[in-house]
């Protein structure tokens, strides 16, 4: 089997908070008479260690260790720089005059974010779910996004890597046809433009597929993509102009690992990492992605929330010419979640390890053809598996009869594996809302197979959440109380 090699995002360059943001707060010490420590692992005598030093935040040593330690004090503290907690600070910092303070344990794009295919669609989703208004507003969003770069003479293409490319959600066989029907017609009586191609219309909108006569395809013309890296990028940028106001920092490389709550009202006061503490006047959002479960056990405040990760693996061959597609591509299967079963190479896996594998394939605006996709409950590895780059091909062979004249070997340097760990949520909608007994503590995670494309309508949500107003669309569907458990 062919080595691998496995994309992996530059990291980017720390910003420094601005001065204007941190705290004139009183030392832990002071706030530690009214203020209980949730948490167990920041250690307990910080706070004599302040007494002790009597100075200004800066290097405190416990022990035989220095701890770096610092404090701020924002409005808003969001962990996680994943596409959801970025786009939450950017709707905060553009509709209200809060401060917010984003921080991640690694870097931006480091999480699922980084490995996303940047389907921005309605294809996948159903009228009349749960999750069908949000998607709905939240594409409008993207399209408006696009449209006032374009209106600013920047081109969305390079700024979003944007392309109104439409997207075919197309099936094999006449019942996947008769159901990609269905729901053309389901979608069009929901207002979204579709319409349902035969296998010879299919054919003339994608040459390079194999079509049969019992194709068919859903095409939605107004179906887009962007690519999660450049825009990321953009909006983080965005971001950064509110540093200069002292309304914005970000801290990167620097775990949460606890909070601080308020002995008086048992509100969450305050923000624990590995480095520093960050007071939080207004919200904490934990937008933590496939590690919010995990977090919220390790904050031990007697929530589980369900999240788990689904990885995923897709094939990237970059400045491909031997086929080029016309617009992002989904077999049916993948929304319909067919699953077969993982041979690993000690036999059988387990339930829990169930690997589904669903051909997706387009080319992004770099002329990379980008191609998957698996998913699968195997933990939070992302280690590259060589036998899922083999079955994504595979698969994607049965689709592409040119690509069934290559070998991925010589394929060789000029192909890169990403790979993420979904954020899954077991009734397949995201958890938004304020945590029960925490009021000022915020989710916004599990949006699974869909962050990018939910993104800016959950970032419009949890923002109307924090500053109490009416949302665009039912917080109901999306409410942490009664998808959690105690304990
Ligand atoms: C292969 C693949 C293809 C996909 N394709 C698409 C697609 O086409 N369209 C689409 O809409 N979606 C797609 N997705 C899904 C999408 O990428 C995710 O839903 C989305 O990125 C989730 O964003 P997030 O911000 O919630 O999580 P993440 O991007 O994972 O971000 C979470 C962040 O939290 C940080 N964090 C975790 N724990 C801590 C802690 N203790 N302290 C501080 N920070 C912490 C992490 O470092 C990370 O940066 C795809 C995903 C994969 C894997």
């Amino acid at each position: 089997m062919a080595a691998i090699s496995t994309y992996r995002p530059a990291a980017k360059p720390r910003l420094k908070p601005s001065s204007s943001v941190v705290s004139r707060r009183p030392p832990p010490c002071a706030l530690a008479l009214r203020s209980s420590l949730l948490g167990s692992r920041i250690p307990v005598n910080l706070s004599a260690a302040w007494t002790r030093l009597n100075g200004p935040p800066g290097r405190v040593r416990v022990g035989w260790r220095p701890v770096v330690a610092s404090q701020h004090s924002f409005d808003v503290v969001i962990v996680g720089a994943g596409i959801i907690g970025l786009t939450i600070a950017r709707q905060l910092l553009l509709e209200s005059d809060l401060s917010v303070a984003v921080v991640d344990k690694a870097v931006p794009c480091s999480g699922a974010t980084g490995a996303g295919q940047g389907y921005i669609w309605m294809a996948s989703k159903t009228p009349g779910s749960d999750i069908w208004e949000l998607a709905l507003r939240s594409h409008q969003l993207w399209e408006s996004l696009a449209e006032n770069l374009h209106n600013q003479g920047l081109n969305p293409q390079e700024v979003l890597g944007w392309k109104k490319t439409g997207s075919l959600l197309f099936g094999k066989t006449v019942e996947e046809s008769a159901l990609l029907e269905r729901r053309v017609e389901q979608l069009s009586e929901a207002g979204v433009e579709a319409k349902f191609l035969s296998s010879h219309e299919l054919l003339s909108e994608e040459p390079a597929l194999f079509v049969d006569k019992e194709s068919g395809a859903a095409l939605l013309p107004n179906d887009c993509q962007l690519d999660a890296h450049r825009t990321v990028a953009y909006i983080e940028e965005g971001n950064r102009q509110f540093v200069s106001q002292g309304r914005y920092a970000e801290f990167y490389h620097d775990p949460v690992i606890s909070l601080l709550r308020s002995g008086k009202n048992g509100e969450v006061e305050a923000v624990l990492t590995s480095k520093s503490t960050f007071y939080c006047k207004k919200a904490v959002v934990v937008a933590a992605g496939c590690w919010t479960g995990s977090l919220m056990r390790e904050l031990d405040i007697g929530v589980h929330v369900p999240i788990k990760p689904r990885k995923g693996h897709l094939l990237v061959l970059e400045n491909f010419d031997q086929i080029r597609l016309n617009h992002g591509l989904m077999e049916v299967g993948y929304v319909s979640h067919q699953q077969i079963k993982q041979h690993s190479a000690a036999g059988l896996c387990n339930d829990e390890e169930m690997l589904s594998i669903s051909m997706t394939a387009t080319t992004d605006t770099m002329g990379n053809l980008v191609l998957g996709s698996s998913r699968q409950f195997v933990g939070f590895s992302t280690e590259a598996d060589a036998s899922i780059i083999d079955s994504i091909w595979k698969r994607v062979q049965e689709f592409f009869p040119k690509l069934r004249e290559m070998n991925l070997v010589e394929i060789g340097k000029d192909r890169k594996v990403r790979i993420g760990l979904r954020p899954y949520m077991p009734d397949g909608k995201p958890v938004i809302g304020t945590v029960p007994g925490l009021s000022n503590v915020f989710l916004a995670s599990g949006h699974e197979g869909s962050g990018l494309s939910l993104a800016l309508g959950t970032a419009e949500m949890v923002a109307d959440m924090v500053m109490g107003n009416q949302g665009k669309v039912d917080f109901a569907p999306f409410a942490v109380e009664g998808r959690v458990a105690d304990g």
